[in-house]
């Protein structure tokens, strides 16, 4: 069977996961991307709404951590540390060994795993590549430059089709 690089679920925000969504999918892991998707980039710390979002998701037994391309270690360090949640940095997105190393920690398979993330180059093309569900949302707070405005530009027709063939999501 051909793989598909096409997202399984194109959303508006991060906090449209839920945990009844995840069990529909069949989803016992969640990684999250961390710039753009949960948080503009350079953020230090996590927000309450973000926190309350997580502890909805690990209270029902999802089990939930951040895989980040960012090269500012501390950074991510910092704001998943102050989340409470497992990180992975320097991910290199879209090659598969952020993505195992995150479900390694877990023990578990790409078939219980979803990513969720904002680009396509590194989050979509590695989730579908390596058999992860994805999951993708639009930048949290726009395009924080004119590479990620490019890139957005890029595929957003495309996110739009998925969007209008997936209908409602609940
Ligand atoms: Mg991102």
């Amino acid at each position: 069977m051909p793989i598909s690089i096409t997202p399984d679920l194109v959303l508006e925000r991060y906090a449209q996961v839920t945990p009844a969504l995840l069990e529909r999918l069949g989803i016992t892991l969640l990684l999250s991307d961390l710039d753009n998707t949960l948080a503009p980039p350079h953020t230090r710390r996590p927000t309450d709404e973000i926190r309350a979002w997580i502890a909805g998701l690990t209270g029902a037994g999802v089990r939930f951590a951040i895989v980040s391309n960012n090269r500012s270690s501390s950074r991510v360090e910092d704001y998943c540390a102050d989340l409470g949640v497992p990180y992975i940095g320097h991910a290199g997105k879209p090659k598969p060994g952020g993505f195992r190393r995150a479900m390694a920690l877990f023990g578990a398979s790409p078939e219980e795993t979803a990513m969720l993330g904002d680009l396509w180059t590194t989050d979509i093309l590695g989730a579908k590549l390596w058999g992860l569900t994805m999951l993708a949302v639009e930048p949290v707070d726009g395009a924080p430059d004119w590479g990620h405005a490019l890139l957005y530009a890029l595929h957003r027709p495309w996110m739009r089709r998925v969007k209008r063939r997936q209908g409602p999501l609940q």
